[in-house]
């Protein structure tokens, strides 16, 4: 069956290219140039991907993403044209599952889009062993390995890698990561996080300087590359 792709975006010539791409690689699409008429498309066609530009005519794209999130778990993906990390943020914290800020490459786009419908079709791997290029690791003997090297890994740092390798191409925002790693009450705790971040560089990385797997994207998080995840294939 073929996704459909809900495009809210007023930009006209942006619009055409997207669901042209898109049909081209096996999507549906339909196109809402504001609000209004994305609440009509959304309520009327129940589509499987949302891709959503801030700016509308007609108000801000949050106010959308609020709406959906009350009704259902659709992913959305926020096609932002400013490089605004504030308003990124708040759009993720909103309920949105990831984003890309333009120009962004098709490649890029499709990518993220299939990691959020997987994730949103819950078809997370129920394995105690994740995968992720030469990483492994095995969730209930609390072990990391690379390649078939045991790694030795601080609890936190355990607890660090297997939530990105759970979280995989997925923007992982700074307050969130403390959150779900470290508990509530550490939200606002940057310097921890940096510091986890390159001593976990150090033992997964083969040159932590350039990293491969813990990605920065700046001002907002992070992001863990896995090219082929444990996850299964569509
Ligand atoms: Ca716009």
């Amino acid at each position: 069956m073929k996704e459909l792709v809900l495009i809210i975006e007023d930009d006209k010539a942006l619009h055409k290219m997207l669901s042209f791409a898109l049909e081209q690689e096996g999507y549906k699409s339909l196109i809402a140039e504001d609000l209004k008429s994305a609440h009509r498309h959304f309520q009327v066609h129940k589509p499987d991907i949302i891709l959503l530009d801030l700016g509308l005519p007609d108000g801000d794209g949050k106010s959308f993403i609020k709406m959906v999130r009350h009704e259902v778990t659709t992913p959305i993906i926020i096609l932002s044209a400013r490089n605004d990390e504030k308003e990124i943020v708040t759009s993720l914290d909103m309920g949105a599952d990831d984003y890309v800020t333009k120009p962004f490459s098709m490649h890029e786009l499709f990518a993220r889009m299939r990691s959020a419908y997987r994730r949103a079709s819950g078809l997370n791997s129920s394995s105690p062993i994740l995968t992720c290029g030469s990483l492994s690791i095995d969730t209930q003997l609390h072990s990391a390995y690379k390649h078939t090297q045991l790694l030795k890994l601080t609890p936190t740092e355990f607890n660090l890698l297997k939530y990105c390798m759970l979280h995989p191409n997925q923007v992982l925002v700074h307050a969130r990561l403390l959150k779900e790693v470290w508990g509530v009450g550490y939200q606002q705790e940057m310097q921890y996080l940096r510091t986890f971040i390159n001593s976990l560089r150090k033992k997964i990385e083969d040159d932590p300087t350039r990293p491969h797997y813990i990605m920065t994207e700046m001002g907002i998080g992070y992001r863990f590359f896995c090219e082929n995840s444990s996850y299964p294939k569509e």
